[in-house]
C-alpha cells in the first residue's frame, strides 16, 4: 500500500494536487475538510458542531476529527492506499493516524509538503472564497485564523514524520502542472 498525507496550509494547493493523484496512483483521497461539510451540508449534529468551529478558522477537536476519520477508513479497506489531505493537522492526530494504520498493518509512506508563500495563499484564499461558498474563504479574519493554526498546531507535524525521514517539501507555486509533476517526482522514488 502507498499511504500519502498531503500537507501544506490552507490555499496551497492541496485538494487540487489530490485529485490528479488519484487518478495517476489509484489512491483513495480522504479529505475531512469535505467530510466535514458533507456533514454541514446534511445538517447533522456533526455538521453542526464542526460549523462552530469551522466558521472561526479553528480546528474541530482531535476526539471528533479522528472518530470520523477512522470510521471513513475503516469503511473502505480494499484500496491500494490512501491521500490524506488536511489530516493530519495535530500531532495527537498523527498518532491516531499511525494508530489506525497499524491496525491494518500497514503504515504512512510519506508526508509531502506543498510550501506556498503567505500572500499568495491569502489572494487564493480570498479568489477561491468568491466561487466557492465556503464562509472561511471569504472572511480575511477567519484566512488569517486558519494560517496562524496551521503555524502553530499543525506545522509540527512535518517534524513528526521528518524525524524518520518520511517528510518531504515541494515547491507549491507555479502552475498546477508543474506542481503536479514535482509531487510525482517524489512519490515516485518512494
Ligand atoms: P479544509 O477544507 O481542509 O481547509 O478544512 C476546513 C476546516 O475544517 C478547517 O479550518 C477546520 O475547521 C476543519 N478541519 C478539517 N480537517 C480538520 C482536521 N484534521 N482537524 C481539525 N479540524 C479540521
Amino acid at each position: 500500500m502507498t499511504n500519502l498525507i498531503l500537507f501544506g496550509p490552507p490555499g496551497s494547493g492541496k485538494g487540487t494536487q489530490a485529485q490528479s493523484l488519484v487518478d495517476k496512483y489509484k489512491l483513495l483521497h480522504i479529505s475531512t475538510g469535505d467530510l466535514f461539510r458533507y456533514e454541514l451540508g446534511n445538517d447533522t449534529d456533526l455538521g453542526k458542531l464542526a460549523k462552530s468551529y469551522m466558521n472561526k478558522g479553528q480546528l474541530v477537536p482531535d476526539e471528533v476529527t479522528v472518530k470520523m476519520l477512522r470510521r471513513k477508513v475503516e469503511s473502505e479497506p480494499d484500496v491500494d492506499g490512501y491521500i490524506f489531505d488536511g489530516f493530519p493537522r495535530t500531532i495527537a492526530q498523527a498518532e491516531a493516524l499511525d494508530d489506525l494504520l497499524e491496525d491494518l498493518n500497514t503504515e504512512i509512506s510519506a508526508l509531502v509538503a506543498l510550501e506556498v508563500q503567505e500572500q499568495e495563499i491569502i489572494d487564493r484564499l480570498l479568489l477561491r472564497g468568491q466561487s466557492s461558498g465556503r464562509a472561511d474563504d471569504q472572511n480575511e479574519a477567519v484566512i488569517k485564523e486558519r494560517i496562524e493554526v496551521y503555524r502553530n498546531a499543525t506545522k509540527p507535524v512535518y517534524e513528526y514524520y521528518d524525524a524518520n525521514d518520511r517528510a518531504y517539501t515541494v515547491d507549491g507555486m507555479g502552475s498546477v502542472d508543474e506542481i503536479f509533476q514535482r509531487l510525482c517526482i517524489v512519490i515516485d522514488s518512494l
